[in-house]
């Protein structure tokens, strides 16, 4: 699989997947990055089918139409989302990139339409619901601290040796795994509810 974590302008994170032989390719959270998707998929000789938005917020879409506009992939989001969209996914949708199986798991919390990417099972693309270190803020228009509780608990089921790759660049390095991710992120310490609603309100 070609795997590719983008950054450049900012502190948001954008992501190429593709299968090596069928050229199938994803972006994920096109952001402000377009100029360097572009330039890899042309590189990789890709064919970008899908562009894929773990949530609406402008900072993870800002790429979308040029990248559209270039290669014609499908804008993909939750089906909730109000951005420009052409394929709406839901939870437990399957997107297949050539062999590459692309799971979505809707997480709501720092937005109603958040969705985390579980590509091959191996890798966990977490969008602003799970950063390296952190987790999303709840208090923009469309957040919910109990949502977040659930989707948060719902993440740290997953295998430990799952990677995850944010959509932001806050922690001390770029990626982790959800087993360290479970040991050292003061946001999944055990809480209940009224205990993560009261940590979430702290300054
Ligand atoms: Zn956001």
């Amino acid at each position: 699989m070609f795997f590719k974590q983008i950054q450049k302008y900012s502190d948001n994170f954008s992501y190429i997947i593709a299968d090596e032989d069928t050229k199938e390719a994803a972006v994920v959270d096109s952001s402000y990055n377009a100029n360097e998707i572009i330039k890899a998929i042309k590189n990789e000789k890709l064919q970008l089918k899908y562009i894929i938005n773990t949530h609406g917020h402008s900072d993870h879409t800002a790429g979308n139409s040029e990248l559209q506009s270039i290669f014609g992939a499908k804008i993909v989001a939750h089906k909730q989302s109000q951005i420009h969209l052409n394929l709406p996914v839901e939870e437990s949708d399957i997107l297949n990139v050539g062999k590459i199986s692309i799971k979505i798991l809707y997480t709501p919390g720092h937005s109603f339409d958040g969705i985390c990417l579980l590509v091959n099972n191996q890798k966990l693309l977490t969008g602003d619901t799970l950063f390296v270190g952190e987790c999303g803020r709840t208090d923009f228009p469309g957040g919910n601290t109990k949502s977040m509780y659930e989707s948060l608990n719902r993440l740290q089921k997953l295998n430990d040796n799952i990677g995850v790759y944010p959509g932001h660049d806050y922690g001390l390095k770029p990626t982790s795994t959800i087993g360290e991710e479970k040991k050292s992120n003061y946001t999944l310490q055990p809480r209940s509810l009224k205990g993560f609603i009261e940590f979430m309100s702290q300054p």
